[in-house]
């Protein structure tokens, strides 16, 4: 078995797996607790907190712990645009579909959103982006690091533009965080731990000082009544030792990808096109395809290589990526790509042989 969908998530580290296991068994307590075991507990978030915050380099501001990226985003799109009576929002064709769905209940509720078209190489196109923050906007969302073919966007250029124009900006860091810096700008920021090999079930959204969007979540107050809910000790403990960790070995894990990437791209055939900017990309992104390879029959016929048709999220519903046909491909292009996505404990040898595996598979097509 050679796991490379490292894009869908990512192996739990070690260090996570040792640091959570106390908060499995004897330290049971609520964290929100008066005595000692609970304040042990809230103490163990806070320094999770404080070791995530450090990870995502993000200056003053608070970072509230939710159950999921998933969950941060909708927090921040439908609290903002209740708290500020947003009338418009505006965001890119190729983001998560935790952005585009919310998206599309904004508009549903009576907001106007605009969905700003990418180029052929995924990257924002500017003047579209420019025209789309004419005019009154209040309310701006982008991704860092796409999610299916690895392309970074411009979040400083993109938050100065929306900071000029009014609009309060998120980012949708998720597959960022540990990988790139995250550039300083956005508002608001969402991330995951399951993606920098932590837990899954727990995300959170850093907030820039003095922001508050309205809680989706009510009830006991907790995360300063803006994420109603008893914390995780582990899951939190688990989140924040992944990010101390990720911050530790950036440079290590970096330069390992960067291998990684050299050997899977010198092993690939000369028929395969990489979809979307090999220049501004995560280099843990491998997004390609072949004139008429049938990749749903190639993932079947290789079942032990674990590998993508493009995000979790759209594999399987059947319809082509939507990221793949914002860049221009056909459906017949979309249907021929694949996603490879590597990084900290993927093995060079077991890359390269998998990449061949996978060109010898889809030449015999
Ligand atoms: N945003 C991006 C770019 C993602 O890749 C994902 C996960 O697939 C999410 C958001 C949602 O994250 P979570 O699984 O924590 O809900």
């Amino acid at each position: 078995m050679t796991y490379l969908d490292y894009q869908a998530t990512t192996p739990v580290a070690p260090e996570v797996v040792d640091a959570m296991q106390p908060w499995l068994g004897d330290k049971f307590a609520n964290p929100h607790a008066p005595y000692t075991a609970g304040r042990e507990a809230a103490a163990a978030i806070e320094l999770a907190r404080g070791r995530i915050e450090r990870a995502m380099g993000v200056p003053d501001g608070q970072c509230v712990f939710t159950g999921s990226a998933t969950e941060a985003i909708n927090w921040a799109i439908k609290g903002v645009l209740r708290t500020r009576r947003v009338k418009r929002f505006v965001t890119l064709a190729t983001e998560h579909a935790a952005v585009l769905d919310c998206a599309e209940w904004a508009r549903s509720v009576g907001h106007e959103v605009e969905i700003v078209p990418v180029g052929q190489d995924g990257l924002v196109n500017m003047e579209a982006l420019d025209a789309a923050l004419t005019g009154g906007v209040d309310f701006v969302a982008a991704m860092l690091v796409n999610n299916e073919i690895g392309v970074i966007q411009p979040i400083a250029e993109i938050a100065a533009k929306a900071k000029a124009a009014g609009a309060l900006m998120l980012c949708d860091a998720v597959q960022a965080l540990g990988r790139i810096v995250i550039p300083s700008g956005p508002d608001m920021i969402a991330v995951s731990g399951h993606k920098i090999h932590g837990p899954k079930g727990i995300g959170a959204l850093w907030l820039d000082k003095g922001l508050a969007p309205e809680p989706l979540l009510h009830g006991g107050g907790q995360e300063q009544g803006l994420r109603s809910g008893t914390l995780s000790p582990m899951l939190s403990v688990g989140f924040g030792t992944a990010a101390k960790v990720a911050e530790e070995r950036f440079e290590q894990d970096r330069a390992h990808v960067e291998a990684l990437w050299q050997t899977a791209t010198l092993a690939l055939g000369d028929d395969w096109i990489i979809n979307g900017s090999t220049e501004h990309r995560y280099r843990g992104n491998l997004n390609i395809r072949r004139g008429g390879l049938d990749a749903a029959r190639l993932i079947s016929d290789l079942r032990d290589l674990q590998i993508s048709l493009g995000s979790a999220c759209a594999s399987g519903s059947g319809r082509p990526s939507h990221v793949l046909k914002a860049i221009g491909l056909s459906d017949r292009e979309a249907r021929s790509s694949i996603r490879i996505s590597f990084g900290r404990y993927t093995d060079e040898k077991a890359l390269r042989e998998a990449i061949q595996r996978i060109d010898a598979a889809a030449r015999a097509q």
